[in-house]
């Protein structure tokens, strides 16, 4: 089933445009936007947000999604982010066409704007400081009082307001607040703060601008002039709403967003925030963002997650007002659901134990054939190469096993796949360890392909790889990043953080065509799990593997048997 073909449910957002579109609300019109804030990496919350503003805009015919890039923090944004932004986007499978946009774009008309709200006694400039205006904000039992400077008249306002923009004055000397309500049960009407005096340089408008718009003014002013017509954000917004309107309502803006809020996305065993993200890159936690442990798009990325899973899941979890913390598994199970479909298999050997084919000939190597895929032929077969020494899993062989072991073991038989049944007939070890160095094996040339004429049957049916042909490689695994399933509740989350989070294996053993493999690929390694090339650390004669995902979900099992 292709992604089109697969149902979507409904959800609240869905039912509200199409009951504006039933009422030809907006002209008929769906216009999204995804509006980050150029600060950091794009983390899977962010996939969430992406998947539903521009997947719903993709659902309706002439539908449309801008991106508009938050920038009106100066000192935390960069460049680069910009840039990881727009290909995270691309990579995840959207596109926002000819509709790339910066609030920074907007500057003189938000300024303009201001001059309005100034011009109608609905702005005007304090002198409070910041202490000062926390004090005078009142709490949510008792009501704010009015800052000295409310009654300034619009002349001075307006003159004050012009002189924070040339420079006149110092960050924190000024503000310019919107005029509303003191005392509304609601604190953010109580005066917001519109511009504040920042002396930075910005990455788009230089050194032109002292004074910054804050977030709430900018966004629906935003919105607006880019003709919004659903302004999808975020459950924290929720008691942000009034302001959002009540600015569109006093100002000669082309249209009028409706702010529409959802829960964000919260995984378990991870965090998704870009202030925690920022730390454990800043404090070499991890290698990056890019790492394969982080929820971010690139660390998703380089991890194997193929961009469909990524969507499927956003589908799946759905849009809700309900804040809820997702189980890591159903993003790993979409991200095994995906790759289960799309994956050649081929063999590797993590943890290899020689074995010696006694009664095949030392100088001889046989092609057997093996198909990609088991129930998908279309993928086709390779030839991989059998002969005398071969690796097997250390784990597949017990000196001494219990009844249920049905691997490797002395005296026992199992089936190679693709290959050969062979059967252990000596156990060598090291002398002073007594650890198993080496098994002697013989084969029976009569089961070749898997079954025996006979038809003796064997339980077993172990990988491996040919050891004069095989891929000697690095292998990484890994596992969740933290050992608990809410670290951001804690106030010492750092603390949380798993050891055991990457095991990097030197001597994995792969079947040589893996020579072939590029940037990216991923794998099922039989028995092993999904494994992709990784695309920072791989060199052309010798590829890097990440272990994206296990074949089952082990954490489960675990929690089962504890
Ligand atoms: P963070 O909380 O990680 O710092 P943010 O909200 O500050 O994220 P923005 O760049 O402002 O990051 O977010 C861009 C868009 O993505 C916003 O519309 C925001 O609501 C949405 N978004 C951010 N985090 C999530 C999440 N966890 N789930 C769903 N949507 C999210
Ligand atoms: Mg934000």
């Amino acid at each position: 089933m292709t992604e089109e073909e697969k149902p979507r449910s409904s959800n609240f957002i869905r039912q509200i445009i199409a009951d504006d579109l039933s009422r030809n609300k907006n002209n008929g019109r769906v216009h999204t936007r995804f509006p980050p804030e150029p600060n950091g990496y794009l983390h899977v919350g962010h996939a969430k947000s992406i998947c539903l503003n521009f997947g719903l805009a993709a659902e309706h015919a002439g539908g449309q999604c801008n991106l508009r890039f938050d920038d009106t923090n100066p000192e935390k944004e960069k460049i680069e982010y910009i840039e990881a932004i727009k290909d995270d986007i691309h990579w995840l499978g959207f596109d926002w066409e000819d509709r790339l946009f910066y609030a920074s774009d907007y500057f003189e008309q938000l300024y303009d704007y201001a001059v309005h709200l100034i011009r109608e006694a609905k702005a005007y400039v304090d002198s409070l400081n910041l202490e000062e205006m926390r004090e005078y904000r009142g709490t949510l039992t008792e009501p704010g009082r009015e800052s000295p400077d409310r009654n300034r008249s619009i002349e001075e306002n307006l003159d004050l307001f012009k002189r924070m923009r040339a420079g006149e004055f110092e960050a924190g000397q000024y503000v310019l607040r919107a005029r509303i309500d003191m005392a509304s049960p609601n604190i953010n009407m109580r005066d917001p703060t519109i511009y504040r005096i920042k002396k930075t340089r910005h990455h788009r408008t230089g050194d032109s601008w002292n004074i910054y718009p804050m977030y709430d003014y900018t966004h629906c002013i935003s919105d607006a002039l880019e003709g919004i017509t659903h302004s999808l954000c975020t459950l924290e917004f929720e008691d942000h709403r009034p302001l959002y309107d009540w600015f569109l309502d006093q100002l000669p803006v082309p249209c009028h967003p409706q702010q529409i809020e959802f829960a964000r996305l919260n995984l378990n065993y991870t965090v998704t925030s870009k202030r925690k993200l920022n730390e454990l890159v800043d404090e070499g936690h991890v290698r990056g963002w890019d790492d394969p442990r982080m929820p971010t798009i690139v660390g998703m990325r380089r991890r194997g997650y193929p961009p469909a899973a990524i969507r499927d899941f956003c589908e799946r979890i759905g849009i809700t007002k309900n804040d809820t913390v997702i189980d890591m598994s159903v993003l790993e199970n979409c991200v095994r659901e995906e790759l289960d479909r799309t994956t050649c298999r081929v063999m590797a050997v993590i943890n290899p134990l020689r074995v010696v084919i006694t009664n095949f000939p030392e100088d001889q190597e046989e092609l057997l054939d093996a198909p990609y895929h088991p129930n998908l032929p279309e993928m086709g077969s390779r030839e991989v190469p059998f002969s005398h020494v071969i690796w097997i899993e250390r784990d597949d062989f017990m000196e001494d096993p219990p009844k249920k072991f049905f691997r490797l073991a002395p005296g026992r038989e199992v089936r190679l796949r693709y290959a050969y049944f062979i059967t252990c007939e000596e156990v060598i070890k090291d002398d002073s360890t007594g650890e198993v160095v080496e098994l002697r094996c013989s084969y029976d040339p009569q089961t070749r392909g898997g079954s025996a004429p006979d038809g003796r049957k064997v339980k077993g049916t172990i990988h491996w790889v040919s050891a004069a042909q095989a891929l000697e490689t690095e292998v990484r695994l890994y596992d969740r990043l933290f050992t608990v399933p809410e670290p951001g509740r804690l106030e010492d989350w750092r603390a949380t953080l798993n050891p055991e989070s990457v095991r990097i294996i030197s001597g994995a053993m792969l079947e040589p065509g893996l020579l072939q493999a590029k940037a990216e690929e991923s794998f099922q390694f039989e028995r092993l799990g999904y494994f992709c090339v990784d695309a920072k650390d791989s060199k052309p004669d010798r590829p890097v593997f990440n272990r994206t995902v296990t074949l089952r979900d082990s954490w489960v099992k675990q929690n089962k048997s504890s």
